[in-house]
Parts: structure tokens; C-alpha cells; sequence
């Protein structure tokens, strides 16, 4: 056993399942992996089947593993030691970990669970876990340590491995899904509030590099959403990296249609430029999908009548990952991933000052057709897309 080093086992979730493309996930994922931990030559990979290995010192394995946890794709992870074939110097290590455990408890179960993808090692998984259980019960049996299986405070795992043997008693869980680039590029519209940048990083989640695309007002407004958002997408790419933030002057459409169109309809009228504007600019940059925060019912412009006025713009993939979810379990997730706090920060949001009193939950679409006529539709379009700033996320 070597003192100064650790291996950080990290366990895939989905990726393993998907038979003769796994190789691509693993690909993927251990490319994440390297982009999130900082790079250090002492530092080695390895993919045995079915995991991925980082061996490093002991000193920095706690935060780099701390690293692993914003990864999508990754299951859970334990930092583990490696340890020659011999119950012994196992047993040695679990009571070192165990001991301190029992100072001023009258009792603590535990069990050891052994993992052999190498069948050729001479012990079965159940004999390695009385060869090594019994011997550490011997030291600290009397000390009031218990063998529990099925209620352990503390697992000792052993890991028999092609070429190593590792041991371990931690398992910190992962964000799941899938490894982010796996599935694509994909556009998401993202408003500031607390919905899109969920939808956002659920997406990250399935595996897709996600970019973002803002309508900004802010001559009327200050630029107080321009900053907003931009610190949101900062924090959704802190799970993925390589982001573009595309943000769009909105100011002129909004007027024109405020000041053209029928008020009942303005908030779906808004709400199609800013699909065909996205459809535009996804198509541009080869994305074969758009995101939005849109959940059923939650206002009156997600309606399935109004989500349907506003699909129709545009021939893309509408993904609307939120679209089952309640007002609660976003924010319960939007605290989790980090956004929350920022999307509340106050910020009169870009179709709220030109809201009408009533608006319309059912837009029939060729009137809303009808009410578009009366807008210089596709100057407007141009005139945004050419005025359009574009930035890198990472160098935020
Ligand atoms: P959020 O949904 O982000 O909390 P919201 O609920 O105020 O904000 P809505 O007006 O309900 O936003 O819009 C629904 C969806 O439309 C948003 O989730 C977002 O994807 C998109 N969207 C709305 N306004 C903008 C904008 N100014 N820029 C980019 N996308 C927007
Ligand atoms: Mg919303």
C-alpha cells in the first residue's frame, strides 16, 4: 500500500448500458472529466472496463473529487487506496478508518462488500468479505462494532480489478445522465427568471452542450437583465464549459408590436420573434434544438393553445423539459444547481413592462398571422440578428 496515493474510481451512470457506444460516452466523459479538473502532469487516466480511474496524490484527491460532483454523466465516485491481495493489510486499513468511529458509541455495524470483475482472483466475493469482516470484528468486536449488512453506518467496499485491488468506504453520489457534448449542441432561450436556466442544466444533464440565447430590452430597462443572465449562464456552464451566449437587442420589436398589434396578443406576438430569431441562429450555428423554461399552465402565455402558436414558427425540436414540472420542484431544483439566488435578484423581465392587462390564453394563430402583417416582420428580424453580440462563456 502506498501512503501518498489514491485512485479515484468513478462509476458511469446510463453510459454503461449503451452497448457499442459506450466507447463514445467514455470518450466524453473522461474528456469532461479532464476540462474540469485542473490540469496537473502528475495526474493519470485510466479506463478500465466499466470505470474510469484517476490516480493522484492523497493531498489533492478530496478536491479534485469535489470536482467530479458538477460532472453530468457521472454516477458516483469513492476515493480509494490501493492494496496488495492480502486480507491482512485490508483488514489493517478498514480498522484504521473504523476506530475513530467508535469513540463514544456503545455500538456501530458495518459490512464489507466485495466487487470482483477479475474472476480469476483465487477467493470468491463472499469469502474475501468474511476473510476480511472477520479479522476486523477480532480487533474491534469487543469494542463494540457489529456486523449489519443490511443497516451498516460504514461500508468497507474492495474492488478486485484487472491489475490493482482497491478499497474504499466512501461513495459520494454524482449528478447522473449523460456526459455533456454526447448528444449535441443545443439553443436554449434564457430569460433571467428561475425557469430557464433549470430547463438549461437538465438538458446539460441528457448530455447536451447547451448555449444560450437572450432577448434584451435594455434601453427601457437598464441593463440590470443583460447582467443577470449573463452570471446565469455563467453558473450553468460551470457543468459543461464551452458555451456561447448570444444576445439579442429586442427593444425595436417589442415597440413595433406594442405598438401595431392587438394588446390582447402581444405577449405570443413577442414570444414568436423570439422563436424565429432562435430558430435563425440555432440553424446558423448547425443546433438542432431549442430549450425553454416553458412549463404548462404556469402563465397565461403556456397554455398548449399558446405553446402551440409559438411552435409553429419555427420547424426545430422545442424541448421543454420543465413542461410537467410545478412552480416548487423548479425552485427546489433552481437552489440545488446554484441559480436560484441570482433569478430572484430583482429585474423587471423583458415582456412584463409591455404586458397587457388581459392577455390572450388562446391565440388563434391566424389572427395572430393577421396582427404580424402589420409589423415590418423580417427587417425587424434582420436588423436584431445583425445588431446580435456574441460571447464566449468561458472568458466571462
Ligand atoms: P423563466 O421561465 O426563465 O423563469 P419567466 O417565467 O418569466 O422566466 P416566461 O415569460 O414565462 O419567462 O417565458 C417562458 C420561457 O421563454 C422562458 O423560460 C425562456 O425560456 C423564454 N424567454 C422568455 N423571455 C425571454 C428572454 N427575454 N430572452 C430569452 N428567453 C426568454
Ligand atoms: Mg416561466
Amino acid at each position: 500500500m502506498n501512503d501518498d496515493k489514491r485512485t479515484i474510481l468513478v462509476r458511469y451512470d446510463e453510459i454503461g448500458l449503451k452497448g457499442r457506444n459506450r466507447k463514445y460516452f467514455e470518450k466524453a466523459l473522461l474528456k469532461n472529466i479532464k476540462r474540469a479538473l485542473p490540469s496537473d502532469s502528475a495526474i493519470e487516466y485510466r479506463i478500465p472496463r466499466g470505470r474510469i480511474l484517476i490516480d493522484l496524490s492523497s493531498e489533492i484527491a478530496e478536491k479534485y473529487g469535489d470536482c467530479l460532483q458538477n460532472i453530468p454523466g457521472i454516477a458516483s465516485y469513492s476515493i480509494g487506496v490501493s492494496i496488495d491481495p492480502d486480507f491482512d493489510q485490508m483488514a489493517e486499513l478498514g480498522i484504521q478508518w473504523i476506530e475513530p468511529l467508535l469513540i463514544g458509541k456503545d455500538q456501530l455495524n458495518f459490512c464489507v462488500r466485495t466487487r470482483r470483475s477479475e474472476k480469476t482472483f483465487p477467493k470468491t466475493s463472499t469469502e474475501i468479505n468474511f476473510e476480511v469482516g472477520s479479522r476486523i470484528m477480532s480487533k474491534l468486536g469487543p469494542k463494540g462494532l457489529n456486523v449489519d449488512i443490511k443497516n451498516s453506518d460504514f461500508t468497507l467496499e474492495i474492488e478486485i480489478g484487472e491489475n490493482e485491488i482497491l478499497i474504499f468506504h466512501n461513495r459520494e453520489p454524482g449528478l447522473c445522465g449523460l456526459p455533456v457534448g454526447s448528444s449535441g449542441n443545443i439553443l436554449c432561450m434564457l430569460s433571467g427568471g428561475i425557469d430557464s436556466p433549470v430547463a438549461a442544466y437538465l438538458m446539460a444533464c441528457r448530455g447536451c452542450r447547451v448555449h444560450f440565447v437572450f432577448f434584451d430590452n435594455q434601453p427601457f430597462l437598464g441593463r440590470g437583465g443583460y447582467e443577470k443572465v449573463k452570471k446565469l449562464a455563467k453558473i450553468i456552464n460551470g457543468y459543461q464549459g464551452r458555451a456561447k451566449l448570444f444576445v439579442v437587442p429586442f427593444q425595436d420589436i417589442q415597440m413595433s408590436i406594442r405598438d401595431h398589434c392587438k394588446e390582447e396578443n402581444r405577449i405570443v406576438l413577442y414570444r414568436r420573434m423570439m422563436y424565429r430569431i432562435a430558430d435563425k441562429i440555432a440553424k446558423d450555428q448547425e443546433m438542432p434544438g431549442l430549450v425553454t423554461g416553458e412549463s404548462l399552465g404556469q402563465v397565461a402565455s403556456q397554455t398548449l393553445e399558446n405553446l402551440a402558436a409559438v411552435t409553429c414558427v419555427t420547424t426545430m425540436n422545442i424541448l421543454r423539459p420543465l413542461i410537467g414540472m410545478n412552480k416548487e420542484s423548479i425552485i427546489k431544483l433552481a437552489r440545488k444547481i446554484g441559480t436560484y439566488d441570482v433569478s430572484v435578484e430583482p429585474q423587471p423581465d423583458c415582456c412584463s413592462v409591455f404586458m397587457p392587462a388581459n392577455p390572450s390564453t388562446r391565440g388563434k394563430i391566424h389572427l395572430l398571422e393577421y396582427d404580424e402583417k402589420k409589423i415590418p416582420l423580417e427587417q425587424l428580424e434582420e436588423e436584431a440578428l445583425k445588431n446580435m453580440e456574441t460571447m464566449k462563456v468561458d472568458f466571462l
